[in-house]
């Protein structure tokens, strides 16, 4: 599967579809997901060209791969809901029911998020 630069966060990516900012660094960014599951329900990105999470491991640069970890951190802090807790969540392909083929990780919180899988 090669990656589709068309798909809707590669689009985000170069600024031509606006989204909701949360945090940005040279790797990562993270924005509110445009139909929020919970309270919060933030997505972040990796800024490289990566369709989930295998593609990400067996691509990326240690950097990338550590500072989008660290991304999650920062963006609970941002978010304020390192206290409480949240969760996060990375659907891959097919079976997991990914529908934007850019990496991306779910971030829910501000309110207690319930059953782990329905
Ligand atoms: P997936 O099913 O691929 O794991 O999740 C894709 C997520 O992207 C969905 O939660 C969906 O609401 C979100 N999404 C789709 N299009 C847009 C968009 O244009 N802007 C934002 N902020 N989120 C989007």
């Amino acid at each position: 599967m090669t990656y589709d630069k068309n798909n809707i966060f590669a689009k985000i990516l170069r600024g031509e579809i606006p989204c909701k900012k949360i945090y940005e660094s040279k790797y990562v960014l993270a924005f509110y997901d445009i139909n929020p599951q919970k309270k919060i329900h933030a997505l972040v990105i990796p800024k490289g060209e990566y369709i989930d999470l295998e593609h990400f491991n067996q691509n990326a640069s240690d950097v990338e791969i550590i500072e989008f970890s660290k991304g999650i951190s920062e963006v609970a802090k941002k978010l304020k809901i390192s206290g409480n807790g949240y969760r996060v969540l990375s659907n891959i392909g097919i079976d997991g029911g990914q529908e934007v083929p850019h990496l991306h990780y779910h971030v829910f919180g501000g309110e207690k998020i319930g059953k782990m899988v329905s």
